[in-house]
């Protein structure tokens, strides 16, 4: 189903559309969403904050829908002079997970050629990918070469403890911390933090500095393009397991960040949304 509609919420993407253009905040615009998983959510996590509700659909992943749909949506906000910010692999789950992945990610950067090479190409992933050699290798050379691939890459914890509550993930996490830290030595990347409680805690003290020492050494190699701390603003079907924190928790741990980089001789925007 190919939707040329812009809205403000992602409920396209959970009718089973391939291709759902949304106003995003992050990006600050019009975004186009690929979405890999149109039949049901596939994850390696299961964050209590995850926004993807429960549904089943039966039509799968189809490349060639995707390309069609991409192009007319890129076509309607060209004839509308809607300047397209980004096009975004997320959808419903991890998109490196896809078989398709590799593909459809040529396939965007074709189609962004053509009919908006303005725009960002984004992917938006939980790291796991990293620990497969064939992706680390796909992911650095579209970072860092021609296609300029901007990595959102989560990193929501700095703890194995707050990492196990807020990503619930079997991946163990020095695993991926370590494989983090491998490509953010060779290509650039995009880090993003999720603040929230689980079952009503906070992050702690200790967590909030195990992660400012994990963001300052990733900052250190000089590949970090930004940190984007985000908090809970949508509905999740675990509320309330998950809640949002005061928007100024989020400030102080933006104001930590950037002061520890300042203190260090480092640069790297540090960018908040509540
Ligand atoms: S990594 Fe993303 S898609 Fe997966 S459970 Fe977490 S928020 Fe949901």
């Amino acid at each position: 189903m190919i939707c040329t509609c812009i809205v403000e919420n992602h409920r396209q993407r959970e009718e089973g559309n391939i291709i759902y253009p949304v106003y995003s905040r992050r990006s600050g615009g019009l975004s186009v969403g690929v979405n890999l998983f149109p039949d049901k959510k596939r994850c390696n996590f299961d964050c209590p904050y995850c926004e993807v509700f429960p549904f089943e659909r039966d039509a799968g992943f189809d490349i060639e829908t995707m390309k069609s749909g991409l192009e007319k949506v890129l076509a309607a906000a060209g004839a509308q002079n809607n300047a397209v910010k980004d096009i975004c692999f997320s959808g419903n789950g991890e998109p490196t997970l896809s078989p398709c992945f590799p593909a459809a990610l040529e396939a965007a950067a074709l189609i962004r050629q053509v009919r908006a090479p303005q725009a960002e190409l984004v992917v938006i992933t939980n790291g796991t990918g990293l620990l497969r050699d064939e992706t680390f290798d796909l992911l650095r050379e579209a970072a860092s070469g021609p296609m300029a691939l901007d990595i959102w890459l989560k990193l929501d914890a700095g703890t194995g403890f707050w990492y196990k509550a807020i990503d619930r993930s079997a991946v163990p996490f020095e695993r991926l911390t370590g494989k983090i830290r491998d490509f953010a030595r060779i290509a650039p990347v995009t880090i993003q933090t999720m603040l929230c409680t689980v079952n009503q805690s906070p992050p702690s003290r200790d967590e909030a500095a195990a992660w400012l020492s994990l963001a300052l050494e990733l900052a250190g190699t000089g590949n970090i393009r930004k940190f984007q701390i985000y908090g809970k603003a949508r509905p999740a079907p675990l509320d309330p397991l998950a809640s949002a924190l005061p928007v100024s928790f989020l400030e102080e741990r933006a104001a930590a960040l950037r002061e520890a980089l300042e203190t260090a001789g480092l640069t790297a925007a540090v960018e908040v949304y509540p």
